[in-house]
């Protein structure tokens, strides 16, 4: 879906809305050209002018993609499945991220090489920023298959499953109440 739910705390939320760039559900997706990439990661901020091409367009959906798997491991706190972790550590490999000292945050990955690897190097780095300090483990996909959009879950035991729970959680409540409705006329 791509309604209203809850942005996550300043730069994690360049992170949510690049997965969020596929809106599963309608199949809708921003990033469909090198053209749409560059100008995607310009407005972001990760990238000055980097011209894409058909390889990095292709990189990125797949690191979009595995983002979201690391998302979708996040709700059992589970580890990010091997798939997903192998193509976010070849984006880092090949954004040359680097162990930098920052002057308030102490060490922090940041990339090295630029162009649109650099650019994705920055996104991975926004990552580590984030789990650093711990607002990574309550950034999410929706639980339902059909939608998948990244949210940020604020709830106090970071439980939350649904991206919302007036349209996805309505979804799943109701799905359950005919489920066990047919179970008691059968
Ligand atoms: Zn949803």
């Amino acid at each position: 879906m791509s309604g209203a739910s809850t942005p996550a705390p300043g730069r994690l939320e360049t992170v949510r809305r690049f997965v969020n760039t596929l809106d599963i559900e309608s199949g809708s997706d921003a990033l469909t050209t090198p053209s749409e990439l560059s100008a995607w990661l310009t407005a972001a901020g990760l990238a000055s002018g980097a011209r894409a091409g058909a390889d990095d367009l292709a990189r990125a959906v797949a690191v979009r993609e595995a983002l979201r798997e690391a998302l979708a491991a996040n709700h059992d706190r589970a580890p990010i499945p091997a798939a997903a972790l192998a193509v976010l550590n070849d984006a880092a490999a090949r954004a040359r991220l680097t162990a930098t000292l920052t002057p308030s945050d102490g060490w922090r990955p940041r990339p090295s090489a630029g162009g649109v690897d650099g650019a994705l190097g920055g996104l991975l780095a926004l990552v580590g920023d984030a789990m650093a300090d711990g607002t990574w483990a309550r950034l999410k996909v929706c639980v339902d298959d059909t939608c998948r959009w990244a949210f940020y879950d604020e709830s106090r035991a970071r439980s939350g499953r649904w991206c919302s729970m007036q349209v996805c959680g309505n979804r799943a409540k109701q799905r359950a109440w005919r489920g066990r409705r047919a179970e008691s006329t059968s």
